[in-house]
């Protein structure tokens, strides 16, 4: 089956071709380093992460960029309201580079610490100011451009295609239709390439251009490093919802506007993760952080559990009874994967058995084919680990592949779960032996006291004993749910 991905861009499901047969080249928005990624930012790059894992899993060669704006993000993504960043170092007393230095760090760890994989390169905007420079000289060479009150815009009205991502009708684009308190702008949808002296005379970062010594305007980073490192037409951009009305809709302007042909062949956009309460912020400061839910008792990985139980088309309400669950089931499943582990492989041999492991293997990949279907592909796992048909080592190899695409450490999850569980009591296998062969003997005399001491010591242990007609057996407990 071939893998089928929803393209923002037309709005339908389309069949996935690269430009390079076998080779995948994917851009994916970052982060904007003045505060903590939240629960919700942090949506968006476990499904980058999914989605380059998904791809490598089908076989494809993933190359995937990955920003991080470190100047030029305004509060308001249409050139209104003050730099984050520099508002941000001012707040502090600090530079803005060590403001982008620490939050950069902050999001390394949190991104780590969900199991998302660094993507092949990761760019910062302070670093590639001259691929800026030479892009907008091309997009002023070709006529799209306009110099006022010491800024070089876009000029929307030279691009025939504005809007075409947002589907934006030719009415939405009348000068009246969006509130804009930029004057210099001759349409309000019209945006900053290039800032110079109109806004932040202290601007921390400036660099000389062709415009005047200034920075860049937010959407410009993106489209110089992308096809800086991917060239001038490549196949995925992703980015949150949030994205398509403004940032991404000018990325292609201005895109296409430089190299005068189409520039990506598939949008894919994240939903957003909401609060019961309403939108979580970034910028005011009311969010939650990773770190936050690690210090309410959640390990990443039950966030990263959750987020995977969804679609990522489709919104997610955050709350601490579905991290629970999520909680619940991630165990659940990892002490059923250790139980797997347990279990001798007697029957390796039976080719029949072997081919039910392909058989879930393959229903997890066709769901993965059709955009991405993370829940589907999960609740393929949960039926593998139950279905006990499969032979163990089978079972276990198909769960490590499917792991590569989920993130989710499952082998060695269970693998310390053992561990801790043979720990437990420190009690060794003779020592086990004994206080069967005393609680056996103490059954005999009719002292059931001290049998049942006997069977609550063992049990503190994780020694569950099993009273059969031919005597009693024991077996390590493997968590409390199994
Ligand atoms: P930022 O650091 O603000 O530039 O955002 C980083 C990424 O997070 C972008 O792709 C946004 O579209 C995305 N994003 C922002 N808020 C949310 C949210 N509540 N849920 C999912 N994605 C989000
Ligand atoms: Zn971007």
């Amino acid at each position: 089956m071939p893998l089928e991905l929803y393209n923002t861009m037309g709005r339908t499901t389309q069949k996935f071709t690269p430009l390079v047969p076998g080779k995948v080249s994917f851009y994916g928005c970052g982060p904007t380093v003045y505060n903590y990624a939240h629960i919700g930012n942090l949506r968006a790059f476990v499904f980058q992460d999914t989605l380059s894992r998904s791809l490598s899993f089908l076989g494809y060669e993933v190359t995937h960029v990955m920003n991080v704006t470190d100047i030029g993000h305004l509060t308001d993504d249409a050139d209104d309201g003050e730099d984050k960043m520099v508002t941000k170092a001012r707040e502090r007393g600090q530079s803005v580079l060590e403001i982008a230095d620490f939050y950069t760090k902050a999001f390394f760890d949190d991104i780590d610490r969900l199991n998302i994989q660094r993507p092949t390169i990761m760019c910062k905007a302070t670093d590639h100011i001259q691929q800026m420079i030479d892009l907008i000289t091309r997009i002023e060479a070709n006529g799209h451009t306009y110099f006022a009150g010491g800024n070089l815009y876009f000029d929307i009205s030279t691009f025939a295609d504005y809007g075409a991502l947002a589907h934006f009708k030719s009415d939405d684009l009348k000068v009246e239709s969006r509130v804009d308190i930029d004057t210099n702008k001759r349409n309000p949808y019209d945006f900053v390439l290039w800032f110079t002296k109109s806004k932040f005379e202290n601007q921390a970062l400036v660099w000389d251009s062709p415009w005047g010594r200034g920075y860049p305007g937010w959407h410009i980073e993106c489209s110089a490093m992308s096809m800086h490192y991917l060239g001038e037409q490549f196949d995925i951009h992703t980015g949150g919802i949030d994205h398509i009305q403004i940032h991404h809709t000018n990325e292609i302007a201005q895109s296409e506007g430089a190299t005068g042909k189409k520039w990506v062949n598939y949008w894919l956009h994240n939903e957003f993760l909401i609060m019961d309460k309403g939108k979580m912020s970034k910028s005011s400061g009311n969010f939650l952080t990773l770190q936050y839910l690690i210090d309410q008792g959640f390990d990443p990985l039950d966030y990263r559990f959750f987020l995977l139980g969804g679609h990522y088309r489709s919104q997610l309400t955050f709350s601490w009874e579905s991290m629970e669950s999520a909680r619940n089931s991630r165990r659940n499943l990892v002490q059923r994967i250790a139980r797997i582990m347990e279990t001798d492989a007697t029957d390796q041999t039976d080719l029949s058995k072997t081919a039910k492991a392909h058989e879930w293997l393959n229903r997890f990949r066709e769901h993965l084919e059709q955009d991405i279907s993370t829940p589907r592909a999960l609740s393929e796992l949960q039926g593998l680990v139950r279905d006990n048909t499969v032979p163990p080592a089978e079972a276990l190899e198909a769960i490590k592949q499917m792991d590569t695409v989920l993130g989710l450490d499952l082998l060695d999850s269970a693998k310390n779960l053992l561990d801790a569980s043979h720990c437990t009591g420190g009690m060794s296998e003779s020592q086990i032996g004994e206080l069967i062969s005393e609680r056996t003997k103490a059954k005999s005399e009719k002292n059931y006291s001290r049998a049942d001491e006997i069977r609550n010591q063992l049990n503190e242990s994780g020694i569950l004993l099993e009273d059969t007609p031919s005597g009693t057996t024991w077996k390590r407990s493997i968590g409390e749910n199994s």
